[in-house]
Order: C-alpha cells, then sequence, then structure tokens
C-alpha cells in the first residue's frame, strides 16, 4: 500500500526531476519579458540549492556559475538544459542527448514510424 521508494534514491530522483525540468522548459514562453527571464534564473539557482542529494544540487550550481542559463527564448533554455543535462550524463558514463531533438523528446513527441 505505500510506495517503497522513501526516501527517494538517487536515480529516481533525478529521472523526475529531469522530467521536471525539461518540461518547463517545453512551456516557457518563447519570448519571455525581462522578469520571467530572470525568475528562471533565480529558480534554477534555488533548485540546485534546495536539491536534495547535495553533492548533485552542488555540481548543478557550479555548472550555471560557469555557464549561465541561456533564458532569452525558449528554445535557447531548452538547448541550456539539455547541456546541463549531457555534462551529468557524461559525468555518469551515459550517452549523449542530440541537443536539436530536445524539443521531439520533451515537447512536440516524436515522429510516428513509418
Ligand atoms: P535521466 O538522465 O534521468 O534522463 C531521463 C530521460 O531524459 C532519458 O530517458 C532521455 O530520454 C532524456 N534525456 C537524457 N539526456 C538528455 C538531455 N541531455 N537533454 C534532454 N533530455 C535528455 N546522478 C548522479 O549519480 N550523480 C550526480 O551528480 C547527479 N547530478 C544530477 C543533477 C541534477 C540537477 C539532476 C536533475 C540529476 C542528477 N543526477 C545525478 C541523476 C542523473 O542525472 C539521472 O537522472 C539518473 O542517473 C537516472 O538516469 P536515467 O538513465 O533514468 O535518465
Amino acid at each position: 500500500p505505500y510506495p517503497k521508494d522513501i526516501p527517494a534514491d538517487v536515480e529516481v530522483l533525478g529521472k523526475s526531476s529531469w522530467t521536471l525540468l525539461h518540461s518547463i522548459a517545453a512551456k516557457y514562453p518563447e519570448k519571455p519579458d525581462t522578469k520571467r527571464q530572470q525568475d528562471l534564473k533565480q529558480f534554477l539557482t534555488l533548485f540546485g540549492s534546495f536539491y536534495p542529494c547535495w553533492f548533485c544540487g552542488e555540481d548543478f550550481e557550479k555548472y550555471i556559475k560557469k555557464h549561465e542559463p541561456k533564458v532569452e527564448t525558449q528554445d535557447s533554455f531548452g538547448k541550456w538544459l539539455c547541456e546541463a543535462h549531457n555534462e551529468v550524463n557524461v559525468k555518469l558514463g551515459k550517452p549523449k542527448f542530440d541537443c536539436n531533438l530536445w524539443k521531439k523528446r520533451w515537447k512536440d513527441g516524436w515522429e510516428e514510424d513509418p
């Protein structure tokens, strides 16, 4: 009756967190106003600082400091986030994702198989 994954492990937490972040990118405005852009940057920093896997969050915060989030448009943010995710993929020995496909994966969906 009760879920057994309490507390959530790094993998479960990671997968659901990436789903949240990429979905935020998919709903982010095409042309956000300055306030929205500033809010997103602040959100990302706070997300890193509250992320409940401390070493993950710390690395994410470092990444943000080194690579300023590209929050000017939906596409620039989607690609920036994809690159941030790829940095973690590389760290974990996972394959890199093709960032030209971020919108297909997280917004529009894949085309039907022929
Ligand atoms: P995930 O990496 O969770 O990806 C989920 C899905 O996203 C994939 O199936 C794929 O369809 C898609 N995807 C994959 N790459 C990309 C991309 N670049 N862009 C867009 N979509 C993509 N784990 C650790 O062990 N150590 C860490 O330091 C660490 N840091 C993390 C930092 C953050 C901010 C987050 C959110 C997670 C972190 N994780 C970390 C968790 C880790 O990234 C994975 O989420 C976890 O290992 C589960 O991986 P997965 O194979 O299920 O796919």
